[in-house]
């Protein structure tokens, strides 16, 4: 399960690192823009909307020549559609989120976001129509608030109450001493691995992005807490196009669409009941270990 965070934690440590060596966030955004946009192709163009239509056309991609991690995927996501990613670990779900979000560009074949190449799209841009939430958030060392707000930093402190209440976290964060003021160190500690969960959800609703990755937690988390999650996840994943990196049935069975990845290829693609019936790799994954799990 580690493997799946870790280089997409690898960005939020960048970021952790720059916004305590700095004093405002927005700093911490112009010297990512100038980093971000020197490695852009010239034409790559800014998006002011995104409808969240992403298509897969034949994508592979290695990271080594020579051998490819990704091979010949194929698959539409609709706007608003919650996809889950299921298989093995290394089968290339984390690898194909980042070619997603332009962390890397396919060897072959094309990505389409909303009809157009990924790679005509500006990285920041792109970016700046997601949010992620994955099970590793990254928190910085300031208050609660603050870390919200990380999610749109012009948010005012009512915007940022109503999407902690969203998120499900105002009830917690209230009980805190000094609530929303409560400094935050070290990565959170003094708070749980849920909580800081509902802070990252609270965060990414108050961005509003067209497009959602989250990579569930496999570590176990409390009952009460976990309901609370899975109903800040659903207000939020709510109208976004959501890729999940899905590790509990419930999550896999709301998808409007299951991928199911090994060795790097998509060996299936559809929702649980067509899976079950094809009777394939899903179904065999299911009756193995997704149902035992769920019981
Ligand atoms: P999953 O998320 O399904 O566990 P990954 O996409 O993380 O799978 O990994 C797919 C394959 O790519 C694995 O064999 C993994 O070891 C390899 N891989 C992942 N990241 C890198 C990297 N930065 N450099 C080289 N190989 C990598």
């Amino acid at each position: 399960a580690r493997q799946f965070t870790r280089p997409l934690n690898d960005l939020a440590n960048q970021w952790n690192t720059l916004l305590s060596a700095m004093a405002g966030a927005e700093r911490v955004f112009e010297v990512l823009d100038e980093e971000v946009e020197s490695r852009d192709e010239g034409a790559a163009v800014k998006l002011d909307q995104v409808q969240g239509a992403v298509s897969f056309q034949n994508v592979s991609f290695g990271y080594d020549e020579g051998r490819n991690t990704l091979e010949g995927i194929t698959f539409e996501a609709k706007p608003g559609e919650m996809i889950a990613l299921v298989g093995p670990t290394g089968a290339g779900k984390t690898t194909l989120i980042q070619l997603l979000s332009r962390f890397y560009d396919p060897s072959g074949g094309q990505i389409l976001l909303d009809g157009r190449d990924l790679s005509s799209i500006q990285r920041e841009s792109l970016r700046s129509h997601m949010a992620f939430v994955l099970q590793d958030s990254f928190l910085f060392d300031g208050t609660i608030r603050e870390n919200i707000r990380f999610g749109r930093l012009d948010a005012t402190d009512e915007e940022v109450e109503e999407a902690a209440r969203l998120a499900n976290a105002h009830s917690f964060i209230m009980r805190l001493n000094d609530g929303y003021d409560k400094v935050l160190k070290h990565g959170g500690s003094g708070i749980s691995q849920g909580q800081k969960q509902l802070l990252a959800i609270a965060r990414a609703i108050l961005a509003d992005p067209s497009m959602l990755v989250l990579d569930e937690a496999t570590s176990s988390i409390d009952t009460v807490t976990e309901i609370k999650i899975q109903e800040g996840l659903q207000r939020l994943m709510q109208g976004r196009t959501s890729f999940v990196i899905a590790h509990r049935l419930n999550t896999i069975r709301q998808a409007d669409r299951i991928l199911v990845l090994k060795d790097g290829r998509l060996l299936e693609n559809g929702s649980h009941d067509e899976l079950l019936e094809q009777g394939g790799f899903y179904s065999e994954l299911y009756h193995s270990q997704l149902k035992r799990a769920a019981m």
